[in-house]
């Protein structure tokens, strides 16, 4: 079906979002064209190759599949019918330093029991407790927020109101680390659901204290995608082509045509110019902000609504054999001071301290003690920027290799410099990110409020990804490629009335 001045709509870029919107709005009969910079669909969802096949170099923690579950059947099918997704009892293998370990679960319960072991049964009921308030923060958030085309805050206030619970958390100032200090004696434990802001790229001393919901968001469920996270991408690009969506890979979109004060048409780096009458931009809001898409959408955004940017990472992505620790599939290896981790990123520079995420992606089942080669991404928080110094590569690689030799974790080969990608490379990746890969700082309590909706002031365009409502992350850049999709249906249906 065309809109209905007979013109489609242009979805650019096939990140999750953009690729969510286009798989509702061609289920829908819409007629839509993806376009996509890189030669693959995914975004950030993105694979190196290695001699033990694709291994992610993005999202590894599949959380709140009922959002897909959604999609899927709002498409008329099932992601079990594209997908295999591995439900993960255990959420992650946590180390520190001083040799101790905790494994924590889906089952609250188990690990409370783990953390009883772990560091005794005052800190298996401090647990207990931060595990109600999270889960309690998630769901009086979850409609009036994440699942809300925009915050709607009197429905959060009320929420709020209700649950005397949630006040302490939801105090003006109130940081995730204040929160966590007041909550856990063991400072292990602080360390450990503090690092849950670093998900929506933020710090936990800066980070405001609600985001300990993220915690109850990963009680609720991990999975892994059969295969490697990509194959979301993939099945998510398959679909919409199904439902009769059109994907060009290796073009970008260089600009936004604007005309009667509307969108008109998307020009292409190929020459092509695709007249439509809606356009959904999955890139970074950044981009629209600083003009890359020309001056039509530049002003359809408030200044605040991409900045102050979220942190970034250095990512290793390769295949290698293990020795000397048992890794589950997600493992984190913590340094000994978080100050010494997030004070230098605070400043713009590289951890003195790292503490290291390593995905062992090929031990959704358990170990592979046969395996020849296993593949790894290794994740280390970075500040945003747009440069590398010199002896930077060599720099993380001493910040991460000799750091989990401590735990008694090498390799029998450590990756090659092309296996790294730094905040540089993400800020080349993705236009106008300046390396963040997580849009919209969430530090401060109004961030979520500033963070744009679906909706542009510019009519006919609409935004969907992780630097939109509701924000960062796999499921939430998935929401937003809803939200714009409903935008999009609804301001289409009133255009034919
Ligand atoms: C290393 C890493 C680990 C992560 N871990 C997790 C995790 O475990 N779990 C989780 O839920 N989330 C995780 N995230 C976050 C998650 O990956 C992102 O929030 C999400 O994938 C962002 O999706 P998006 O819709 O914003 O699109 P993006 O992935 O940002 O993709 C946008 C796409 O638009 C394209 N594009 C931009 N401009 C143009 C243009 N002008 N023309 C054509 N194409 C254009 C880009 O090439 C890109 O493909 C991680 C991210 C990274 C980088």
């Amino acid at each position: 079906m065309t809109n209905p001045d007979g013109k489609g709509i242009v979805v650019i870029g096939a990140g999750v979002g953009g690729l969510c919107a286009a798989v509702r709005l061609a289920s829908e009969g819409r007629r839509v064209t993806v376009v996509e910079t890189q030669a693959a669909p995914g975004g950030k969802m993105r694979t190196f190759d290695s001699a033990a096949g694709p291994v992610d170099a993005g999202p590894t923690v599949l959380t709140m599949r009922g959002v897909f579950d959604d999609l899927f059947a709002r498409a008329g099918t099932r992601i079990e019918d594209h997908l295999t997704l591995i439900p993960q009892p255990l959420l992650a293998r946590h180390w520190w330093t001083d040799g101790s370990r905790l494994d924590l679960f889906a089952d609250p319960e188990a690990s409370a029991a783990a953390i009883a072991d772990f560091a005794g049964p005052r800190s298996a009921d401090e647990f207990r407790r931060f595990h109600r308030l999270s889960s309690q923060l998630y769901t009086a958030f979850d409609r009036p927020m994440m699942q809300a085309a925009r915050p709607r805050l009197a429905s959060i206030a009320l929420n709020a109101l209700s649950n005397p619970r949630l006040w302490p958390a939801l105090r003006p100032g109130m940081t995730l680390a204040r929160q966590l200090a007041g909550q856990f004696s063991d400072p292990r434990l602080r360390q450990l659901f503090g690092r849950y802001a670093t998900y929506v790229g933020g710090a936990p001393d800066l980070s405001p204290a609600v985001l300990s919901l993220i915690w109850a968001a990963e009680a609720r469920g991990v999975w892994v995608v059969e295969g490697g996270m990509h194959r979301l991408a993939k099945a998510l690009a398959g679909l919409a082509v199904q439902r009769g969506a059109t994907l060009i890979c290796g073009v970008s979109a260089t600009r936004i045509d604007r005309q009667g004060g509307r969108v008109v048409a998307v020009e292409l780096s190929d020459g092509r110019v695709l007249k439509c009458d809606r356009v959904v931009f999955n890139g970074d809001p950044a981009a629209l902000l600083a003009g890359l898409l020309g001056n039509g959408p530049q002003f359809a955004l408030k200044p605040h609504a991409a900045h102050p940017r979220s942190l970034s990472a250095w990512v290793w992505a390769f295949a290698a054999k293990p020795r000397g620790v048992d890794l589950a599939y997600h493992n984190v290896f913590f340094c000994d001071d978080p100050a010494q981790e997030f004070g230098p990123v605070a400043a713009g520079r590289m951890p003195e301290q790292a503490t290291l995420y390593i995905c062992a992606q090929d031990r959704a089942a358990g170990p592979q003690p046969h395996a020849p080669l296993e593949r790894f991404e290794i994740i280390m928080n970075a500040p945003p920027k747009t440069t590398q110094t010199a002896g930077e590569i060599s720099q993380c690689r001493q910040r991460t290799f000799p750091q989990l030799a401590r735990f008694g974790l090498t390799f029998d080969q450590d990756p090659q410099d092309h296996s790294l990608t730094t905040p540089q490379g993400f800020a080349h990746l993705f236009p106008g990110s300046q390396g963040s890969i997580y849009g919209r700082s969430p530090v401060g309590m109004l961030a979520p409020f500033q963070r744009p909706g679906a909706r542009t002031s510019l009519p006919g365009l609409y935004l969907a990804g992780g630097g939109a409502h509701p924000g960062a992350g796999v499921p939430m850049a998935a929401i937003s490629g809803r939200h714009a999709a409903e935008a999009i249906l609804t301001d289409l249906a009133l255009a034919s009335k």
